[in-house]
């Protein structure tokens, strides 16, 4: 248990929007109840923004431009090394604080400061470190000269199943490329990122550079800032159609656009794994975030030979699991984020059952408050069933068969997502192929969790478009420009 009582934590979240680095009421004359999905209770309330407050975010993003993209770049970077430095010791705080609005197990919640956390120091020493290219061009007449510039004022929106680090992942990077910044929280899980915008005032982040608006009206608040010909760029991270209808709308405005989407990951299994390790990569590529990550295996497609075996282990783990609230002291699967969210699980499992497949454990909603959902396993998925093809965001393990290599890799590829994809084999040569074969931005092998701020984070097809992290994280949010100058000038 955190030794920070809920209530005084609470208290301590801001509830207004932070704008031009006051925080300041909403114009709407509407508030957001937050609701802590274990119970079903509003825990805070807090400010609703309409599209003045929208406006008014941007005007402070815009006025705070220059003068950050002309401070130093070492300036920059302390400012987000002492925003580490703090959250170090605010880590209780904000584990707490995004177990209470969003359910995740607490121990969860402390990996996800620490991943989040990175970010903060990665940018911070990536902050100086952007560089450019000098040289003579090919004709011999004269110089050219690459430089890089901040790309602008920037609109990043965030989802509710990672909330500090969906978060850092975009403001840190922004803040080192000399951006500002007007960032739209989920609205089922703003209280973690109000929270750090606080710390980051305190870390010294001058007024302006970041602008947190908190809403229940995202599209109607949205559009008119991403349609502002002074925003020069969206970074957004959800679901593959919100994505889309964004990009849509940045097309009229010519944004540079960040889209981290949805996943669909295959997870195989081949017959020579080691199927110690297999079973333990499935159980935190399924379970961890009560499956409601991006990046959770979808579709374990294991070999024919090993799939009962396979379902057999993973069974006897996944029946073990508890199921309470995340501050609860050795629970690993805490509430899904809300009713919607049951029901879709369950819409899956039934669709899956009717088509012919086994629930081996679980595959109900479990009876006590709240919006909990059976840690779950079904095997015999059959093809067409809708769990191969959508996003489960929920803790439900379904098994497919494959044949031969050539089949596995059809299955894995056999979707429009492209984020992530999981490979347990002992062949070393069989490993290297399926790096070049299966269509992913990222895999692991013999591995189930690859999220680590030094790597380039993001997907293929309908999965997005860039990526956050890494040594090209930092080049979302900047521009190239190419100089060329005579050796001789008139
Ligand atoms: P979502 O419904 O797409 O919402 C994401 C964010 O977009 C929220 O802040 C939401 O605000 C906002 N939003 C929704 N409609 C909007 C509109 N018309 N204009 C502007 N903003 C709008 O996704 P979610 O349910 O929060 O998150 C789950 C999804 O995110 C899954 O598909 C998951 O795979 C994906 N995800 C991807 C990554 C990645 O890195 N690839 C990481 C995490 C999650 P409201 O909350 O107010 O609706």
């Amino acid at each position: 248990m955190s030794a920070i009582s809920e209530s005084d934590l609470l208290s301590r979240v801001p509830d207004r929007l932070f704008i031009g680095g006051e925080w300041v009421e909403s114009t709407s004359g509407r508030s957001i109840e937050v609701v802590d999905p274990s119970t079903g209770l509003v825990i805070k309330t807090i400010a609703d923004a309409s599209i003045a407050d929208g406006a008014r975010a941007m005007d402070a993003a815009v006025a705070a431009q220059d003068s950050w993209a002309a401070t130093a770049p070492r300036v920059r970077g302390e400012i987000l090394r002492r925003a580490f430095d703090l959250l170090q010791e605010r880590a209780e705080d904000f584990a707490l604080l995004m177990t209470l609005e969003m359910g995740k197990p607490l121990a969860e919640s402390r990996g996800e400061v620490t991943y989040g956390g990175e970010f903060l120091r990665w940018f911070s020493e990536e902050a100086v470190r952007i560089g450019g290219h000098y040289g003579v061009n090919p004709e011999g007449t004269g110089r050219m000269f690459v430089t890089r510039f901040p790309v602008g004022p920037s609109f990043l929106i965030t989802p509710w199943n990672f909330p500090l680090a969906m978060a850092t992942r975009k403001i840190a990077p922004a803040i080192a490329a000399g951006c500002t910044a007007v960032v739209k929280p989920a609205e089922l899980t703003p209280l973690t990122t109000l929270y750090f915008a606080k710390l980051l005032e305190e870390s010294g982040l001058p007024k302006g550079v970041l602008n947190i608006i908190t809403t229940s009206t995202s599209g109607e608040v949205s559009a008119p800032i991403i349609a502002d010909p002074r925003l020069r760029k969206l970074s957004f991270t959800g679901s593959t159609p919100v994505g889309v209808r964004l990009l849509k709308q940045a097309a009229d405005n010519v944004l540079r656009t960040s889209m981290e989407l949805g996943g669909n990951a295959p997870f195989l299994v081949f017959e020579d794994a080691d199927l110690d390790a297999a079973v333990d990569g499935a159980m935190i590529a399924k379970f961890r975030n009560i499956g409601q990550a991006c990046t959770a295996a979808n579709r374990f497609i294991v070999h024919e030979s090993i799939a009962e075996e396979f379902a057999e282990r993973v069974t006897a783990r996944v029946s073990a699991l508890t199921i309470g609230r995340g501050t609860e002291v050795g629970v690993s699967i805490g509430p899904l984020i809300n009713a919607g969210a049951v029901a879709k699980a369950k819409t899956l499992v039934d669709d899956a059952v009717a088509r012919g497949a086994t629930v081996l454990t679980g595959g109900a909603p479990v009876g006590r408050d709240g919006t909990f959902f059976a840690p779950t396993v079904i095997i015999g998925v059959t093809p067409g069933s809708d769990i191969l093809h959508e996003e489960i965001f929920g803790p439900v393990l379904s098994i497919t068969t494959f044949t031969d290599e050539a089949d596995a890799v059809a299955k894995a590829n056999d979707t429009q997502y492209g984020l992530v994809s999981y490979a347990f084999t002992r062949d070393l040569a069989r490993g290297l192929r399926l790096i070049d074969s299966i269509q992913t931005g990222m895999m692991g092998l013999n591995v189930g969790v690859v999220s680590n701020a030094a790597a380039p984070f993001g997907g293929v097809k309908q999965s997005g478009l860039g990526r956050e992290g890494g040594t090209v994280g930092i080049d979302e949010y900047l521009e190239t420009k190419y100089v060329l100058a005579p050796h001789t000038v008139a």
